[in-house]
This record gives structure tokens, C-alpha cells and sequence, in this order.
């Protein structure tokens, strides 16, 4: 065995962007143990709905969906970052296929294509209709379990481990219980986003930023984590589940207590405006109806197309006792996920040697100001497998390189606690959520940011030293929430996903068009 094929390396995170780097990494020769902090499936890949995005199609263009993406970027993206993407996606989704995930077919056998706003051509594969996540996961666990990749469930990552300037590994709590060091000569962040920051999300119980917090702790640079994209059209009973904008692609309708279609009142393509624009017009329709959700009317598209096109959202529109094909049903917008993250090289290399980012937790210049449909979970492929191929050339080298990448973004700080904060209500969980829903959710001025900015650096100062997993969690989330409301308090102009009602400058154009 050569010298670089016995680098340790640790990936954290079992979504499609850490399974992608820690099979890419193996195959190279790496030694790698993959950990998780639940079981390998939970993860919010798993979740996904609508589909991968991919020029997969003979008449769709590379420019095209290159053009689609920097415009829903609404001009911050990095193009170099973006046709990495776009032109490295379809070798990643072909080995998707390899690997057995089952993309919807035609008769013909060709690929079903889907449509998602702001896409210029119908590029989306989806696979069991509605159920592309699950069987994305599926497919590269199993892959993962033939693979002898050590793997350890129910281990969470509490902090990197830094020495003479170099990520040297991590320390973990395993099984809620015991702490554990692991050395490595590279450590991959895949732990995903952070939409438990918000009171309402799509996302699960594990996208708490840990990975995102621990990064900001050892040093390595983070940014845009005020870019965070709300979802329009979550189900308003129960748990919140999302109605993939596919439904609203396929012709469902919003409309208002009334019963007026009000979303063409702010964008000429209606439902099918960007998702920032349909959750704002959401947003202000609720506040015209004393909050009560507005309502998803895609009963013109029949039950037994519901049922076919869109079998878990049917499965989980009736288990709440709602009939979709009969009567519209009540939706709320949530957050969805997260633009910023540890900023990294096309090659997941942070400003810290030896630590690499990938998937939602890393910030690569692909989404800019705003994600377009279905770019992430390519974004978690193409550049989960980019990672694990460095991993390995740079083990090989022994030159662990950092990338030039932090010094054009600006740091924001949070700011220490003002006087008189002390006199906040107590944190908890719950408080952190609404407080962030409130004052840095969709509609955001200035006001709000700092009265967010007090409270937040007031429990901050107040935490106790955490200790469980939940206490760790608190932590992460509380830090990741500073910088993201510091963010979006020096961001004084809309863009994009981050909207300020107080803007000083009318919305940059990108923004509407993506
Ligand atoms: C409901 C829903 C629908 C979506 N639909 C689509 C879609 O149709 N198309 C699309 O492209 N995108 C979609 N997205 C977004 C997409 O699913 C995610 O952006 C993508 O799956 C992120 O992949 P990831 O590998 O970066 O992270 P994740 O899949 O979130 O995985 C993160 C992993 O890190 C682990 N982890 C986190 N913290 C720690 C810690 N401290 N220690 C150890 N492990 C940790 C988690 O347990 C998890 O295994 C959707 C998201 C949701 C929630």
C-alpha cells in the first residue's frame, strides 16, 4: 500500500454529499470512518422530494441550466463553481444510476423529465415520484455498507480538533453517553444545514449547523449564512411537510381565504415565481387572514394523478385527514435551506489545512444569493465526489494546501451583549426558533435584526457549559444564529433570498428572475 492510501480520514455527516466523499475517498485508497449522529439514513437527503437537477436530456444545453443557476443566484454565485456543477452533474448522476437508484422512466424507457421554477427546461429526474431522497440515501447506504468504510452511528460531532495551525481530527459524544477523540489526517464536514434555527422547516430534527458552529469555532471561514431560502408551501397541519413545488409545477394553485389567486399579484409567472417571492406573497396573505394559512388548490389535477404523481405527499396529506383532490389544503411557508456555510475551494477545501466541507453545511459559490430547485442534492454529489478525490491527491502530497478563498468575503461578527440584555426571557429551543422566525425569517429590517442580535448575545452569555447532545445542539445553534443575523444586519439591500423591508435600494433584479 502507497504512503497516501493509509491517510485516516473522518467524514462527518451520512447525506448524500458525506456517503458521496467518504466512497470517493475509499476508492482512492483513503482509510476512512464515517460517522453520524443518529442512524446513517436520517438525514435530510433522505427528505427530498421534487428531484435532481441535470443536463441528462438531448435538447436541454449546458448554458442553459449554467445561466438558470447563476440567475437564481441573483449575480453572488461564483460561475466557476456553478460549471463545475453544471457540467460535472451528469457523470454523477449517471453513477447514481449505477449504483441502483431508480430515476422515473417513460415507456420509451427514456428519463421523465420535471419542471421546477425558475428552470428553463424540464431537467428534473425524480425517482418513485416524489421519493427521489429516499432512494438517492438507499442506494449509497447500501453502497456504504458493502464498501468496509468503518462507519459509527449515534456519534456527534462536539468539536474539531486543532493543533500547530491543522485539523488533526475530532472529538465526539458517542451514544449520548461517553466523549471520544479520533485522529485523522483529513476531516469532512457533511453535516448539512440548520433550518432547526426557524419555528417553522422542512427540515429534520438532526439539521441543527453543528458541523457549520464547530468549523467557526476552530477558526476556518464561514459566510452567507444570511441567504436562507424559505419554502413555500409546507402542509399547516401536524408536522410540517413539504409539498414539493412540483405539485404547484404540475398546476396546483394558491389562493387566499376568499378565494383569490393572489400569487400573480407580485410576479408575473404567478405560483411559479421564485420561492422567495411566492413564500413573501404567502407571508403577506397570512397576515391579511389574521394569520390563518393560505391554501394549495391542485384538485383540478385529480386523485389518481395525485396519487401516482405524488404517492408520500398523498400518503401524508390523508394521514392528516385532508383530501386533496377534493378540497385545497392549508399551507404555510418554512425554512428550507441553507445558501451560506463553510466556505470552501471547488475541491471542498476550507481555510483550515486538513478540513474539507461538502453538501449543504459548505458555502462553494454554487447557490450565491439563492438555490436553485434541485441544485443541492447535485451540489452534495458532484462535489462530495470532487472532495474525496482530493482528499486522497493531497494525503498523496502531503501539502494539505488552503485555498485563497476567505479573504474577498467579509467577516461579520456578532456583537458582545448589550446592557440590560440580561433581562431577556429565559433560552430554550423554542424561544431561539420564533425569535429567528420572527426577526430574520422572510421580511427582515433593521430593527428586528438588532432587537435578535440583543436577546441572542444575552442567552449566549447566560448558556451554561453544554454538556448532552441537545446542550451541544443549543450551542451550535445559537452561534450559527449570531452570525446569521449579523449577516443579515450589515446586508443592508434585498437580494436574493434575504429580503429587507427597510432596503435602501430596490431589489436587484437577479432576484425577481430566478
Ligand atoms: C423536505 C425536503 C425536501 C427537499 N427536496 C429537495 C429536492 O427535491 N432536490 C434537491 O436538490 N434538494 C432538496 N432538498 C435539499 C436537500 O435534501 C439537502 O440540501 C441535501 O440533501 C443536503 O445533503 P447533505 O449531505 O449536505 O446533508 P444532509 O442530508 O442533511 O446530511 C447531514 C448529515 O450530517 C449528520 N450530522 C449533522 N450534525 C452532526 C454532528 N454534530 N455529528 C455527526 N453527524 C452530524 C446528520 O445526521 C446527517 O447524516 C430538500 C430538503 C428537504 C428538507
Amino acid at each position: 500500500m502507497t504512503r497516501h492510501a493509509e491517510a485516516g480520514v473522518l467524514v462527518v455527516g451520512s447525506g448524500i454529499a458525506g456517503l458521496t466523499a467518504a466512497l470517493h475517498a475509499a476508492a482512492g485508497g483513503c482509510r476512512v470512518t464515517l460517522v453520524t449522529k443518529d442512524v446513517l439514513e436520517h438525514a435530510n437527503t433522505r427528505f427530498a422530494q421534487g428531484g435532481i437537477a441535470g443536463v441528462t436530456f438531448e435538447d436541454d444545453r449546458t448554458e442553459d441550466h449554467v445561466r438558470d443557476t447563476l440567475v437564481a443566484g441573483a449575480g453572488l454565485s461564483d460561475e466557476r463553481a456553478v460549471r463545475v456543477l453544471v457540467e460535472e452533474g451528469p457523470g454523477r448522476i449517471a453513477e447514481l444510476v449505477e449504483l441502483g437508484v431508480a430515476f422515473d422512466r417513460e415507456p420509451d424507457g427514456s428519463f421523465t423529465k420535471g419542471l421546477e421554477a425558475a428552470h428553463s427546461y424540464p431537467r428534473v429526474l425524480h425517482s418513485g415520484g416524489d421519493a427521489t431522497g429516499s432512494a438517492i440515501e438507499g442506494a449509497l447506504v447500501a453502497r456504504l455498507r458493502e464498501s468496509g468504510i468503518r462507519v459509527i452511528e449515534h456519534a456527534f460531532l462536539v468539536d474539531l480538533i486543532v493543533e500547530g495551525g491543522r485539523v488533526t481530527g475530532a472529538e465526539l459524544r458517542v451514544d449520548d453517553t461517553r466523549r471520544e477523540r479520533i485522529a485523522a489526517d483529513a476531516v469532512v464536514l457533511a453535516t448539512g444545514g440548520a433550518g432547526q434555527l426557524f419555528s417553522h422547516t422542512t427540515n429534520p430534527a438532526v439539521a441543527t449547523g453543528d458541523g457549520i458552529a464547530a468549523a467557526l469555532r476552530a477558526g476556518a471561514a464561514v459566510a452567507d449564512l444570511e441567504f436562507v431560502q424559505f419554502h413555500p408551501t409546507v402542509l399547516a397541519v401536524g408536522e410540517a411537510f413539504l409539498v414539493s413545488e412540483a405539485v404547484r409545477g404540475e398546476g396546483a394553485i394558491l389562493i387566499d381565504d376568499s378565494g383569490r389567486r393572489f400569487a400573480f399579484d407580485d410576479h408575473p409567472d404567478g405560483e411559479l415565481a421564485p420561492r422567495d417571492v411566492v413564500a413573501r406573497a404567502i407571508a403577506r396573505a397570512m397576515d391579511a387572514q389574521a394569520g390563518r394559512p393560505v391554501r394549495l388548490d391542485a384538485t383540478a389535477l385529480g386523485a389518481d394523478f395525485l396519487a401516482r404523481r405524488f404517492p408520500t405527499i398523498d400518503r401524508a396529506v390523508r394521514e392528516r385527514g385532508l383530501d386533496w383532490a377534493r378540497e385545497p389544503i392549508p399551507v404555510t411557508p418554512a425554512a428550507h435551506y441553507l445558501m451560506g456555510g463553510i466556505v470552501t475551494d471547488l475541491d471542498g477545501r476550507t481555510t483550515l489545512p486538513g478540513l474539507y466541507a461538502v453538501g449543504e453545511a459548505a458555502r462553494t459559490g454554487v447557490h450565491g444569493a439563492n438555490r436553485l430547485a434541485s441544485n443541492s442534492l447535485l451540489e452534495g454529489a458532484v462535489f462530495g465526489a470532487r472532495a474525496g478525490e482530493a482528499i486522497d491527491a493531497d494525503a498523496a502530497s502531503r501539502l494539505w494546501p488552503v485555498p485563497a478563498v476567505g479573504a474577498s468575503l467579509a467577516a461579520t461578527t456578532p456583537s458582545p451583549a448589550a446592557p440590560g440584555a440580561a433581562s431577556v426571557a429565559p433560552f430554550s429551543r423554542a424561544a431561539l426558533q420564533e425569535l429567528l422566525w420572527e426577526d430574520a425569517g422572510l421580511v427582515r429590517t433593521a430593527e428586528r435584526l438588532r432587537s435578535a442580535t440583543a436577546v441572542l448575545a444575552a442567552w449566549r452569555e447566560q448558556s451554561p457549559k453544554p454538556r448532552t447532545q441537545a446542550e451541544l445542539e443549543d450551542a451550535n445553534l445559537l452561534l450559527v444564529a449570531a452570525h446569521l443575523v449579523a449577516g443579515a444586519l450589515a446586508r443592508g439591500d434585498s437580494i436574493g433570498a434575504h429580503y429587507r423591508a427597510d432596503a435602501v435600494t430596490p431589489v436587484l433584479e437577479g432576484a425577481l428572475a430566478c
